[in-house]
């Protein structure tokens, strides 16, 4: 018997390829069938109600665990349900410590769980030298999110879990901005994972989707248990479309991140631009920790335009192979203007001290040519440039009259 062990890579391309027995399909059909039969009255099968599991859903459940090197998965409808069943692991009143600048969407969950008294939460820097220090008292859970969104901040994940677990917390890692083809935070001892599969691992823009994977065996009876008690299950349609978006997750990652790469070094090197957020540069601030924990910088960048709230509207206006759009991670090309869309709902000084600027854009680079995407900014920087002088001379001209 041959020892050879098959890569992550190999694994995702051919889950469940060649599995059915009846007519021999090569990729593994979908069951929409919300109930299975019994065989009689004394014997159920493996499945018998879509809702608390189904063949099409355990298959992405088995291959997200698998990648991300868990016990096993539960898949959820999106990416907030997948959050709000990790949430289910801290017990009443306990104290869930979150970075200030986690997902939006985060942050307003777990305010609004803790204002009814689900748990306190307590927001703060975690890329701190002593990020768990001063805490009113011991943390059920931490969470961690790294890189973070938009300004790609990075966090020790294994020295802020080795912090959380001498408090005795569990910790729980939202891997959706790396996917585990890039970060696996389970190795690096996080206890708990949570993806918004909407993102790289469908990658494809069209399903809303999301994931808890668990390291060990008596967490993930918990979510189950709790999955099936909210009724927050992944649909057997989207779990197909995932998993097969799922087949190309490495070479889509590695596609990705080549075009990010050069992105950043284009952008870095215009007039135009301020400041480039990207961990791959040597210049920021978390190069090295990114370095170490992930396998790659990954294919979310921002920066800052010259000028201001009229830059952005002439770079975005300019853009062909950019598309205006809040989302992240599929292979066509997105731009975001934080500071009116993604955090339009914090208040300017907030959005001031966390460093989410007017000019700030975010990109969420594709799989597209990148000549085309690098002649694109380049085309619409320059025109950047054009209007950015322009104001220049105006206020020159208003200060001379
Ligand atoms: C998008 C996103 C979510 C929420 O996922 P949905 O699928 O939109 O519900 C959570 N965390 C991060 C980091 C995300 O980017």
């Amino acid at each position: 018997m041959s020892s050879h062990q098959t890569s992550p890579i190999t694994r995702s391309v051919r889950r469940g390829i060649a599995s059915d027995l009846q007519h021999g399909a090569v990729v593994p059909p979908v069951y929409l069938s919300s109930m299975f039969a019994y065989e009689n009255l004394d014997r159920k099968r493996v499945h018998d109600y879509t809702r608390d599991s189904n063949p099409t859903r355990g298959d992405l459940e088995a291959a997200l665990a698998d990648l991300e090197g868990g016990r096993g998965a539960v898949v959820t409808s999106s990416g907030t349900s997948a959050l709000l069943l990790a949430l289910q692991l801290v017990e009443p009143r306990g104290l869930v410590v979150a970075p200030f600048d986690c997902y939006g969407g985060t942050r307003r969950l777990l305010t609004a769980l803790a204002q009814r008294g689900h748990f306190e939460v307590d927001f703060r820097d975690l890329t701190a030298t002593q990020p768990l220090e001063d805490l009113p008292r011991a943390p059920a859970v931490v969470w961690v999110e790294t890189p973070s969104n938009p300004l790609l901040r990075i966090t020790d994940i294994r020295k802020l879990a080795a912090e959380a677990h001498a408090q005795g917390a569990l910790v729980i890692a939202d891997n959706t901005v790396l996917s585990p083809a890039l970060q696996q935070p389970l190795s690096l001892g996080v206890d708990v994972v949570v993806h918004s599969t909407t993102k790289y691992l469908n990658g494809h823009s069209d399903v809303v989707g999301g994931c808890v994977v668990a390291a060990d065996e008596d967490v993930l009876q918990k979510l189950q248990f709790w999955a099936r008690c909210l009724g927050i299950t992944g649909a057997p349609f989207d779990s197909y479309l995932t998993l097969r978006g799922l087949r190309t997750l490495f070479p889509r990652m590695a596609a990705h991140v080549r075009n990010a790469q050069a992105v950043a070094i284009a952008l870095s090197s215009h007039e135009a631009v301020e400041r480039v957020y990207y961990p791959g540069l040597p210049s920021h601030p978390g190069h090295e920790i990114a370095a170490l924990q992930q396998s790659a910088f990954g294919a979310l960048l921002s920066f800052e335009l010259r000028g201001g709230a009229e830059s952005v509207r002439c770079f975005v206006e300019h853009l062909h192979c950019f598309t205006l759009a809040k989302s992240l991670g599929g292979v066509e090309s997105l731009i975001a203007h934080p500071a009116t869309m993604s955090h339009a709902h914090m208040p300017p000084e907030m959005r001031a001290a966390t460093g989410i600027t007017d000019s700030l854009v975010r990109l969420s680079v594709g799989i597209e040519s990148i000549v085309d995407l690098v002649h694109d900014l380049r085309q619409a920087l320059d025109q950047v440039l054009r209007v950015a002088d322009k104001e220049t001379r105006g206020s020159l001209h208003t200060e001379v009259g």
